[in-house]
This record gives structure tokens, C-alpha cells and sequence, in this order.
């Protein structure tokens, strides 16, 4: 994703637009925690939102920043990352992608590929209306496995 600051103004003066279309006010914590999120490439949980956040807003809560992310979900630009273990991970990337999950420190990066993203969800599955593939891979990053540091 470009993570330009131009294109970031311009993801912003979106959701401005799609919290008009739907009746949602655009409130200062709305940009800031889009924002914050869109300028972060590690898929922050709420509360690494709120520690970002709150530098700028110290009256804002956790609380607030959960409120705002169901929001945004609703308002189809973020997503939650399904990755292991209770905390929810958050992802302002709208552009097809898969992910890189480390399972030693929890790290999850962006992974574009073609051949995942050539898989085809199945037509039918019983209870359920599949819309679209996304691939977790789980496993160590370099700063978890030793390498890629470049010596010392
Ligand atoms: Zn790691
Ligand atoms: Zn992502």
C-alpha cells in the first residue's frame, strides 16, 4: 500500500465522505485513529492505536479507540486480521493482500502474492457464503530467528 502522505490525505477526505453518506460525523478521533492506522504497517491492536493516538489526544480511552475501530469496520475501511490468541489485530490496507504472521513475537506484515491471490474460495460451503480468500502464514520473522540482523 502507498503509504505517500499525499495518499493518506486522500484516504482520510474518503472516510470523510462515507461518514457524510452514512450519517456518521466525522469527529477528530475518527481521523486520528484512521490515520494512525494507515500510517502503520505492523497491524496494530487497539491499545498500540491508543498509545499512538493519545500522544496527540491524551483525553482519549481505550474505550473510545474500540468504538472508533467497530466504526470504521462498519464503514467498510478496516479490517480485523484473524491472527492467533485473544487480541485483534487491525488493518486499513483495502488492496488484496495476504499475511505473514510471526508466532514468537506476534509481528504481522503485508504479503502480496499472485498465486494466493489466484485461489478461488469454494462456490458453496453448508452454512456459510464464501466471499473472498485471504492467506495467514504463520511462522518466525528474522528478528526472531537470529538471521537477517547482519552480523555484529
Ligand atoms: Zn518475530
Ligand atoms: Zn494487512
Amino acid at each position: 500500500m502507498n503509504r505517500s502522505p499525499k495518499n493518506i490525505q486522500a484516504r482520510v477526505e474518503h472516510l470523510a465522505e462515507r461518514c457524510r453518506e452514512t450519517g456518521m460525523n466525522v469527529t477528530p478521533q475518527r481521523v486520528a485513529v484512521y490515520r494512525a492506522l494507515l500510517e502503520s504497517e505492523d497491524h496494530p491492536t487497539p491499545e498500540m492505536l491508543y498509545q499512538t493516538v493519545s500522544r496527540e489526544m491524551p483525553s482519549l480511552s481505550v474505550a473510545t479507540i474500540y468504538k472508533t475501530l467497530d466504526a470504521l469496520v462498519s464503514l467498510g475501511l478496516v479490517r480485523t486480521v484473524p491472527v492467533d490468541g485473544d487480541r485483534r489485530r487491525y488493518d486499513a490496507n483495502d488492496e488484496t493482500h495476504h499475511h505473514l504472521v510471526c508466532s514468537s513475537c506476534g509481528k504481522v506484515r503485508d504479503y502480496t502474492s499472485v498465486e494466493f491471490d489466484a485461489l478461488v474460495p469454494p462456490r458453496r460451503v453448508a452454512g456459510f457464503a464464501p466471499k473472498s480468500v485471504s492467506v495467514t502464514l504463520t511462522g518466525t520473522c528474522d528478528d526472531c530467528n537470529g538471521s537477517g540482523k547482519g552480523g555484529d
